[in-house]
């Protein structure tokens, strides 16, 4: 067993220990099994949530109604989650309520992939009633159940499939795929946060080249922000390494220049998938600069971030791989600017009043901006006296 389990083995045993089942679930069996570095451990039990919070000594309550506690433990936090059942569903988004169940099985089927749906004990042992190992070793993507009846429950399900799909590798299988195809139009109904929140893992996997032109072929395209009549370039963004970037505005910045938004959509376009106002201003200054001629002044206008980040977006574009010594050259280079902002002037705008003895107006910001671009193109030293002389000349033409 994975050392993350074995830390989390405690909570298994206290829970049994009180008469209860208890399982690891979801995405840390999955990665488990494929060998793959496993993030969150989930807990499955039939123990109902105020049995969890009186069983464990530190608890958070996340959304008892549906059945999930946080319990801390050992400076770890688990998702603790009482096996149920969903209801009915509304809209295509949301059961009407959840119903607490004791079987293991029952819950595992309500859950989205056949991978997804997999169960550890306490000894370690797999359990797996889908065939979730068997789509492991084929590489699959198969929902638990008739695909068209889980995308009508929850159709956020369907780009929750080519997410996995980018992710691990996998392909959609037939049937799946036949019934995003048909049941795309669903997505309309999930509201834009989930949708990004799946679209950015997607980007960020390291199939996401496969996965986008199972956007672009499923039509799952049209019921995302902003795409719906872009086809041909969601293709074209498919060859772009995402996976290699970390920052989440530059994967927004390499995305929308791949997709040829231009600076003037820029906002708008990223507005709509709701990121963060500052994700949003990041991600457009990059985009706007990636095919930048980078000269002194280019360099200090867009700072050191964003310079380096479109440089390394303009390298996977073009070779698919960052070179690191250049990159550092640039860094280099942008270092030995003499100034990094106006604060960096020897002389205030305080000080060009006092020199010049002239009420304060216009020509306090131009004659700043003159030396500015004076001192980066190396005419002038960045010294107070050097710089008075040099106005004192520059004025007395
Ligand atoms: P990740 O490594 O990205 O966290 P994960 O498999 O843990 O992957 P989560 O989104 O954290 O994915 O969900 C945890 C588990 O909950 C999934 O493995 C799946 O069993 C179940 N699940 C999540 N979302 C849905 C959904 N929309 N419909 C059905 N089951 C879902
Ligand atoms: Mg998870």
């Amino acid at each position: 067993m994975e050392d993350l389990f074995l830390k989390a083995l405690p909570l298994l045993h206290e829970l049994k220990r009180h008469d209860w089942q208890a399982y690891f679930v979801g995405g840390a069996v999955r990665d488990t099994y494929m060998n793959r570095p496993v993030g969150d451990v989930d807990i499955a039990t039939d123990a109902p949530p105020e049995e969890i919070e009186s069983i464990f000594p530190k608890t958070i309550d996340v959304g008892k109604e549906h059945g999930t506690i946080i319990v801390l433990f050992d400076g770890e936090s688990y998702e603790v989650t009482t096996f149920r059942a969903e209801l009915e569903y509304e809209d295509f988004r949301r059961p009407s309520g959840v119903q607490f169940i004791k079987s293991l099985k029952e819950d595992l089927k309500r859950r989205d992939l056949t991978i997804n749906a997999m169960a550890m004990d306490a000894e370690g042992r797999l359990i797996d009633y889908f065939g979730g190992r068997q789509h492991i070793k084929e590489k699959l993507i198969e929902t638990v159940g008739d695909p068209a009846e889980r995308f009508h429950e929850d159709a956020l399900r369907m780009l929750r499939a080519l997410r996995f799909m980018s992710q691990l590798e996998f392909t959609l299988s037939q049937s799946t795929k036949k019934a995003i195809c048909e049941n795309g139009h669903l997505l309309a109904h999930i509201s834009t946060e989930r949708k990004t929140v799946e679209f950015e893992k997607l980007l960020k996997g390291n199939a996401a080249g496969q996965a986008l032109k199972a956007v672009a072929e499923t039509g799952l395209y049209t019921e995302l922000p902003g795409l719906a009549h872009k086809k041909e370039r969601i293709l074209t963004a498919g060859g772009f390494p995402f996976f290699k970037l970390e920052k989440r505005a530059d994967v927004w910045a390499a995305f929308i220049f791949m997709m040829s938004i231009g600076t003037a959509e820029a906002h708008d376009f990223l507005k709509a998938w709701k990121l963060p106002g500052k994700v949003i201003k990041q991600a457009a200054q990059v985009a706007g600069r990636i095919d930048q001629q980078w000269d002194v002044l280019a360099m200090y206008e867009a700072g050191e971030e964003t310079l380096i980040s479109a440089c390394a977006i303009q390298m996977l574009k073009d070779d698919q791989a960052v070179d690191e010594r250049r990159l550092a050259e640039v860094r280099k280079a942008y270092q030995a600017l003499p100034i990094k902002s106006l604060k960096d002037l020897a002389v205030t705008g305080g000080d060009l009043l006092r020199v010049r003895e002239k009420p304060p107006g216009k020509w306090v910001a131009d004659d700043l901006k003159r030396i500015e671009r004076a001192v980066l193109n190396g005419e002038l030293a960045n010294q107070k006296k050097a710089i008075e002389e040099w106005l004192d000349s520059c004025n007395q033409i």
